[in-house]
């Protein structure tokens, strides 16, 4: 079985400078020949990042490199950094289609040059999974297979860091051939609602973004305040999409339950259902890159397992 693995950086692959953690070149390499794997082909992604800094474009690199190889290999890794881990996994499961392979990534709470380090388990587990998983978009971590649309990075410190709920639809698109959907550049902002808000802010955000995550309260409410009428009315004129998602980590929104949440059925808010707020967002930037007919279809259809309800 050969195996690629993409090395975009992260804690895993660090080591110490005088101002903190940073990545470091050789660290994977001594962790593959300590693991003694063979079929194994290493490409790094350069320059090494702290995924604090990844982008768009990076999502595209990690998508290219899988398509561009794709019918070389029985399975691929991506080493990455935890911070926005779960973006990219995300980001990766509605951009790529048609895959035949699973995709694995993973990463580490403390890096391979330290003692106690996750990385050579999560590194070790991760080359398995890239050999009997099913295909699609997977995050390997402290011993959990989890879905790449579902997933959140939960905890700050502790080894057991990621969660996802469960789908019964896998993370995969489907597609005759390998193919991606390179990410444009767009405008999307992620707005959280709280009492007493910015008016300001929420007016400047819905006039002028290109799509918007709104993260309502509880099972989908919000404060009715003229300005954010005024806003989300004057989004839905500009036809912007807008997701609502709710603040709490599990449960998800029910529009319609409350008269609270009203506004978002009369300003065309789409239901987010469960979905992350990395789906939300990744989700966004993926239909804002697709041809302007196949966008409305693409944001009310569940694309790749990133919410519960399913729709057609
Ligand atoms: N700041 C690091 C990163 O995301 C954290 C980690 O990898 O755990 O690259």
């Amino acid at each position: 079985m050969k195996s690629l693995l993409i090395h975009t950086g992260g804690t895993i692959g660090m080591g110490a400078t005088p101002e903190g953690f940073a990545p470091a070149e050789g660290v994977i390499e001594a962790a593959l020949a300590d693991l003694r794997v063979a079929d194994v082909t290493l490409l790094p992604l350069l320059p090494l990042i702290d995924s604090a800094q990844a982008t768009p474009a990076d999502w595209n690199r990690i998508a290219q490199a899988i398509v561009d190889n794709h019918s070389d290999y029985n399975g691929f890794i991506v080493t990455h950094g935890t911070d926005t881990l779960a973006f990219t996994a995300s980001a990766l499961c509605f951009a790529l289609a048609g895959l035949k392979r699973p995709v694995i990534l993973t990463g580490a709470m403390r890096p391979l040059t330290v003692e106690k380090s996750d990385g050579l388990q999560n590194l070790s587990d991760a080359l398995q999974a890239a050999e009997t998983a099913p295909p699609g978009i997977w995050v390997q971590f402290a011993g959990q297979l989890l879905h790449g649309a579902r997933v959140r990075k939960a905890h700050s410190s502790a080894l057991d860091a990621f969660t996802a709920s469960r789908s019964a639809k896998p993370p995969l698109q489907p597609g005759k051939t390998p193919s991606f959907t390179c990410y444009q550049p767009c405008e999307i902002g992620i707005l959280s609602m709280a009492p007493g808000q910015s008016e300001a802010c929420l007016a400047h955000a819905l006039t002028t973004l290109d799509a918007i995550v709104l993260r309502v309260f509880g099972a989908g409410t919000l404060p009715e305040t003229p300005a954010l009428r005024a806003g989300l009315l004057a989004a839905q004129t500009r036809q912007t999409p807008i997701i609502a998602i709710s603040q709490s980590p599990k449960g998800g929104i029910a529009l319609g339950t409350y008269a609270a949440g009203n506004l978002l059925l009369e300003a065309g808010v789409i239901d987010g259902h469960d979905m992350t707020p990395e789906a939300a967002y990744t989700k966004l930037a993926h239909v804002l890159s697709l041809p302007e007919p196949q966008r409305q279809a693409a944001l009310n259809r569940n694309l790749c397992g990133e919410f519960t309800a399913f729709g057609p």
